[in-house]
């Protein structure tokens, strides 16, 4: 610790801290402008200047180390008189009505306090404004130099989107375009909105709706990154969302998703009543009558045909307590194992490849690796798309000199900082990394020590392995071997070395094996169970982790136990027998429903419809459905097509419980609005209708923190987790106790159940789902950076302004070749249906391949997509469709 003496007092600080932080700490206040905690110190407004007894000038105290022994003065009438001084130069050209608007701004405070309102006699400039953005309201006549917004978009998002122009008094800021922000390269993060302290960058929605007059801090509703963020209500509305600084994932930073994406809270088509379709007709009706006729419904299909007649899917938009209670409900109300959730269409591979050699499904390590690993590999993810805070932090360890290996079918945007980038043919992940291991063994690249004392089946593995050569993959994937020895000796080599994956690995007929041989990678180099290092599958949703984690699974208990490991604990806590018949999956569930066997199905925030691939098989087996029930916040497709009864749900924004990141953290969910209308949280619904079917003292929670203290009774891993310990930044488990800190990095120093980790001996088997002169191309499928999932809530947006249609991405070779032209509608036709969408010319794709968005019901992708699944856990293989594309 650093003694020194503040303005008289002394005090002890920790090591490495700057003058400001000291400051901070002892709740002295120095105004500050150009300063940041999420940037580099830049000293150069000087309104923080300190004196510090025996220098010979006033240093800034953002920019000056502390050091031990200094006496420090911050308020001396010589630094007031400084300060003031200052403050007027940048009044002078500052405009007096622009500080009504908002007073609380830093600036305006600053003037106010220093008596310099009257000294703004600046003028607003209708040439400086800007408003082509949907988010961002830019009006640079109140920008007063501060360049946060410059600092902030390069060394936090890694864009670059503000310049600065000229110098002195013709300095001027302005977005990359040269003309307007939305013309530029910002991707709408809004982390120089946040950073601007003078009103020059502003929410459009705060000068629509008002400043806030609450903030809640909650976990974001969008992707599996966990940020946490503080939402601003005013009259019950949400009117701004900002990023919380000392979120340990997002450090004070969001996406344009959870920064601005929230307007589907209000929008009109919202549903707030329980509804029973009867003859066609959709009737609203009370709760009552919804819950009572859902419990009729069950009773009489289970008395009918049975328990495995009748399936549940919980989600990730729901919460873990809800999930919990879902799976629940389905095995002690309904009596079945058919239970899942959208884990099975995403990245259920990666929890079974990684449990099956590991011993536990999830991520090892922890998004803070990103900064400590020496190379990042990133496979099939695209994370400045998709988990875009996740892909800034990439990116920044890549421009700060972290080596970077993309395996990726498209040149996406990280292939741009990429020191590799192997393109492969979609579908031929595992020769590819079969190719990489091949040459990490014959070249002698692998961790010897770590192999010694922590792998099984070493022998075996070397003797197959060496039958991967580099030249043999090369065929098979279309990169060059060269290439793939170069990209295995640069992951083999920096140490330590960590693994992304994201659906680019797992949507494919050999997902799980592909997670497997990435899995071996890891374990050939020794990158495992250490920081820097490790299988980080990026997980899609919010809550896609938990919601499988909290039993959501037809063969896994919460904690993710089979099902006959846990049966002992499980019926001691609820008091009730579990199914023993095994449960069907979704997948399997869909098949049955085709065949007339599964005769009910409650769907909780998934629109399986517009989900699942080969969606004219899915409307087959939904059509042979007897009861389906969909609870959500919309009418979805599968309930406009479908449903007979609607269940109106609360947002995440509507209700308390916790979500799980793909770190393994748990972070809290709370509630900073009231449901609209009727509609009631998930957990409310299920248990309600388990009292209606006589099976209520199961169920007698009175908030999702008794469900949650439920959970960690039957859940070992997670009993030292209270709420009262995620207030503050979550916790990741395992943590088995209340003392115990929670997991950064799993398998530290052994693997689960103290065994070896035996490398994978994973053959190639090609996809069924080959082109032919019928359908020459290779479809592959994914989201984009402003759109999400089915579109149930960014479609309700100014999101869509920024990306309003699904498009199909083609290589400019084929495009000349076809005559196609950017913006044109064309048709893409598979073996299983046919779609339209615009066509963009795009150099990042290659010839004979596709890329096309998913997310509108009006193109509706998963027409095309087609049957084929993974062998282990039957994910589709959403990422490879052969198609053709025609003129309509
Ligand atoms: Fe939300 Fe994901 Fe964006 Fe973070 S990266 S703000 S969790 S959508």
């Amino acid at each position: 610790m650093l003694r020194v003496t503040l303005n008289g007092q002394a005090g002890e600080f920790p090591e490495g801290a700057t003058v400001l932080d000291a400051l901070r700490a002892a709740s002295i206040a120095v105004p500050t402008l150009c300063h940041d905690p999420r940037l580099k110190p830049g000293g150069a407004c000087r309104l923080c200047v300190v004196s510090v007894k025996g220098w010979p000038r006033p240093v800034p105290a953002c920019s000056t180390p502390l050091a031990g022994g200094m006496e420090i003065e911050t308020h001396t009438p010589d630094l007031e008189e400084g300060r003031r001084a200052s403050l007027q130069l940048l009044a002078r050209d500052y405009p007096r009505e622009a500080l009504r608007q908002f007073p609380e701004k830093e600036f305006h405070r600053y003037l106010r306090a220093y008596g310099l309102e009257e000294e703004a006699v600046g003028q607003l400039e209708a040439s400086l404004r800007d408003d082509s953005h949907p988010y961002i309201h830019v009006d640079m006549s109140q920008c007063i130099y501060c360049y946060r917004c410059v600092r902030i978009c390069a060394e936090v998002q890694g864009q670059f989107v503000w310049k600065v122009l000229n110098r002195g008094e013709a300095t001027r800021i302005l977005p990359d375009s040269g003309t307007t922000l939305r013309e530029s390269s910002c991707v709408s993060c809004g982390a120089c909105v946040d950073a601007c302290p003078s009103g020059a960058l502003e929410d459009k929605t705060l000068l629509l709706h008002g400043v806030p007059t609450e903030w809640v801090k909650t976990t974001c509703p969008y992707c599996g990154t966990g940020c946490e963020m503080r939402v601003g209500t005013r009259d019950q509305r949400i009117v701004t969302v900002r990023p919380a600084l000392e979120a340990p994932v997002s450090k004070g930073h969001l996406c344009v998703k959870g920064r601005y994406a929230f307007a589907f809270n209000h929008a009109e088509d919202r549903m707030t009543r329980p509804m029973i379709r009867e003859r066609g007709e959709w009737r609203t009706v009370s709760w009552d009558d919804a819950v009572r006729f859902v419990a009729a419904r069950f009773r009489e299909i289970l008395e009918r045909y049975g328990p495995q007649s009748v399936g549940v899917l919980g989600s990730a938009r729901a919460t873990n307590e809800e999930n919990y209670v879902a799976q629940k409900f389905a095995r002690v109300v309904l009596g079945t194992n058919n239970v899942d959730c959208c884990a099975r269409v995403c990245h259920a591979p990666s929890a079974a490849g990684m449990k099956l050699i590991l011993g536990t499904g999830a991520a090892t390590n922890s998004f803070d690796d990103i900064e400590k690993a020496r190379a990042l590999l990133v496979c099939g993810a695209n994370p400045t798309e998709n988990h875009p805070i996740v892909g800034a932090r990439v990116k920044e360890a890549a421009l700060r000199g972290a080596s970077l290996i993309v395996i990726d079918p498209r040149r996406i945007e990280l292939a741009r900082y990429a020191d590799i980038h192997l393109p492969l043919r979609p579908g031929t992940n595992v020769p590819l990394l079969n190719a990489m291991a091949c040459a990490i063994v014959e070249e002698r690249l692998y961790d010897e020590p770590f192999v010694q004392e922590r792998i099984a089946e070493w022998e075996e593995f070397q003797e197959f392995i060496r039958a991967w050569t580099p030249e043999r993959a090369a065929e098979l994937t279309g990169v060059e071997a060269g290439k793939i020895r170069a990209a295995a000796r640069l992951y083999a080599t920096s140490q330590p070395a960590m693994c992304i994956h994201g659906l680019g690995l797992t949507e494919h007929g050999q997902g799980t094996e592909g997670v497997m041989c990435l899995v071996n990678l890891a374990l050939l180099t020794g990158n495992m169970g250490k920081r820097g290092s490790g299988i980080n599958p990026l997980r899609g949703q919010n809550n896609v982790q938990g919601s499988a984690h909290m039993g959501c699974e037809p063969s896994h208990l919460t904690g993710y136990v089979p099902l006959e490991n846990g049966r002992a604990l499980f019926e001691s806590v609820w008091r009730a027998p579990l199914p023993s018949r095994p449960g069907m999956n979704m997948i399997e569930m869909m098949d049955a429903a085709a065949e007339g066997r599964l005769k009910a199905l409650w769907a909780i925030g998934y629109d399986i419809l517009l989900t699942n691939p080969n969606s004219e098989m899915t409307r087959r087996a939904l059509e042979s459905v007897e009861l389906v029930i969909v609870q959500d916040m919309f009418l979805n497709e599968t309930a406009r097509e479908f449903a007979t009864v609607f269940l109106p749900v609360a947002s995440s924004f509507e209700k308390e419980g916790t979500f799980m990141n793909a770190e393994r953290r748990i972070q809290k969910v709370r509630q900073a609005l009231d449901p609209p209308g009727e509609a009631r949280t998930d957990w409310e619904i299920v248990c309600d209708v388990a009292r209606a079917m006589g099976k209520g003292e199961f169920f007698a929670f009175g908030s999702a923190e008794e469900i949650w203290n439920e959970v960690r009774q039957v859940w070992k891993a997670g009993q030292g987790i209270s709420y009262a310990r995620m207030e503050q930044n979550g916790v990741q488990w395992p943590c088995p106790a209340e003392d115990h800190p929670g997991t950064e990095v799993l398998h530290a120093e052994t693997f689960a159940g103290n065994r070896r980790a035996a490398l994978r001996r994973v053959e190639f088997r090609p996809t069924a789902e080959t082109t032919s002169p019928e359908f020459p191309f290779l479809l592959t499928s994914g989201r984009t950076l402003y759109q999400f999932n089915a579109g149930t809530m960014t479609l309700r947006t100014a999101n869509t302004v920024l990306h309003p249609a699904d498009f199909l991405d083609v290589s400019p070779d084929d495009a000349a070749r076809l005559a196609l032209v950017n913006g044109e509608r064309v048709r893409i036709r598979s073996r299983y249906g046919e779609t339209v969408l615009p066509l963009r010319i795009h150099p990042g794709v290659k010839p004979g391949e596709l890329f096309a968005t998913f997310h509108t019901a009006a193109v509706f992708l998963n027409r095309v997509t087609g049957p084929h699944r993974d062998g282990y856990t039957l994910t589709p293989e959403y990422k490879v469709t052969a198609v053709r594309i025609e003129k309509p």
